[in-house]
């Protein structure tokens, strides 16, 4: 493990060891970054959450190096008289809580606007009012969809980055009617990315704030049947895995034809530390952290997940890998699409020299080595087995 005093910030300072609340550390994002502070930094971390099944293995102090330096704290921030305390001891505090499904969004609007806007308001008002700092999770999906998206199918100017190239300070947030309630996630993101915005400019709260776009691994969300409930929806890494390990077709939503960029989370986790260990660059800004390098539509995404995972499996792939559905079906009624995602990475290469490295290929292939360990027996359990009643 580096010392504390061997480690420096990107302007050469010495970077002195911080504690670190952790909102909603039991999740894929959460466990990936407690990985990263414990094994290679000496900050303290204040964990809370109200599962810790990602991060167990981090909790046995006995078998490992860093002892006491992760506190695990079960709590719902919706309603726990702790937090104000917790917020208070820690130097800085990351909020990655929320529902950030899009199966939910339409289904469970009011949860969803609950959870990404009104449980987030105490967390920016105990560090506003303590001087803490923030550093809170939004997505990349407050740009919702893209100015091309509303040209002719084959306008030329579809293809031109202007119109569709999203950029934290340039960016319009374009969000589609009310009854699409797929947008009351980006939407509720958006008002507390205002609200924290509105906190720096107006009450001086030292902010940061972070916009992932589809960064996907190993932990992500969970297998139907297995890790989470037979009837839920992940997002697509989780279904179109749930799909290779059932040996069933990958279902392409409305054809496939929506695009995204995927960053692995390793590569997008190097990026939080980044501005975890340097407040002074990243203070007062939003960044994106995606990887316009690997971009896909769905239907790509699908064809290439069946050939890396028969790959790493060693079973062949199904004779005819895909089918079509519709979103209704899918998701049902209020369902939306953003139809492209692709971040412009000029602010955050600027101020803090980061850039994704890991190819598409590459990234699945250690993913879906990892689902294939972790699930492909309890899968095959689940099958041989009738359904209990
Ligand atoms: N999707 C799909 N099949 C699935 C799950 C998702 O075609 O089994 C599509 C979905 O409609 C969207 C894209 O994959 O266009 C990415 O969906 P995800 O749930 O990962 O989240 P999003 O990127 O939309 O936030």
């Amino acid at each position: 493990m580096a010392t504390a005093a061997d480690r420096v910030d990107l302007d050469g300072r010495p970077i002195k060891p911080v504690t670190i609340c952790m909102i909603g550390a039991g999740g894929f994002i959460g466990s990936h970054l407690c990985e990263k502070l414990l094994m290679e930094t000496p900050h303290k971390i204040l964990a809370l959450d109200v599962y810790n099944d990602k991060i167990k293995h981090l909790l046995e102090p006995e078998s490992q190096s860093w002892g006491d330096r992760i506190q695990f704290h079960r709590l719902n921030i919706k309603n726990d008289s702790r937090l104000e305390g917790l917020i208070k001891m820690a130097d800085l505090t990351i909020n990655l809580a929320a529902i950030c499904t899009p199966a939910d969004y339409n289904t469970r609007p009011l949860d969803t606007i609950y959870s990404n806007f009104i449980d987030a308001l105490p967390v920016v008002k105990y560090c506003s009012e303590n001087n803490k700092r923030l550093i809170h999770f939004s997505t990349c999906e407050v740009y919702g969809k893209t100015i091309g998206s509303f040209l002719p199918k084959d306008h030329p100017l579809r293809q031109d980055p202007d119109y569709y190239l999203l950029k934290e300070d340039a960016s319009p947030c374009i969000f589609g009617p009310i009854e699409k309630q797929r947008w009351s996630y980006a939407c509720a993101k958006q008002l507390i990315e205002r609200l924290i915005y509105a906190e720096g400019a107006e009450n001086g709260l030292e902010f940061t704030i972070v916009r992932p776009f589809n960064w996907i691994g190993p932990r992500m969300d969970f297998i139907p049947g297995i890790d989470g409930p037979s009837e839920g929806v992940p997002r697509v890494l989780a279904c179109f895995s749930n799909a290779l390990l059932r040996h069933e077709p990958l279902k392409l939503v409305d054809g496939g034809q929506s695009q995204r960029s995927f960053v692995y989370i390793r590569d997008a986790i190097e990026a939080v530390l980044l501005m975890i260990e340097n407040p002074e660059r990243a203070n007062g800004h939003i960044y994106n952290v995606g990887n316009p390098n690997n971009e896909v539509t769905v239907r790509q995404l699908a064809e290439m997940m069946t050939e890396v995972y028969s790959k790493v499996s060693g079973e062949p792939a199904l004779e005819v890998p895909t089918v079509d559905i519709s979103s209704e079906e899918f998701y049902g009624e209020g369902y939306d699409d953003s139809d492209k995602r692709v971040p412009d990475m000029t602010i955050i290469n600027a101020h803090l020299g980061w850039n994704p490295k890991t190819s598409l290929w590459d990234l699945l292939e250690s993913t879906l080595t990892y689902q294939h360990r972790t699930y492909a027996e309890a899968v095959k359990k689940a099958i041989s087995q009738p359904s209990s009643s």
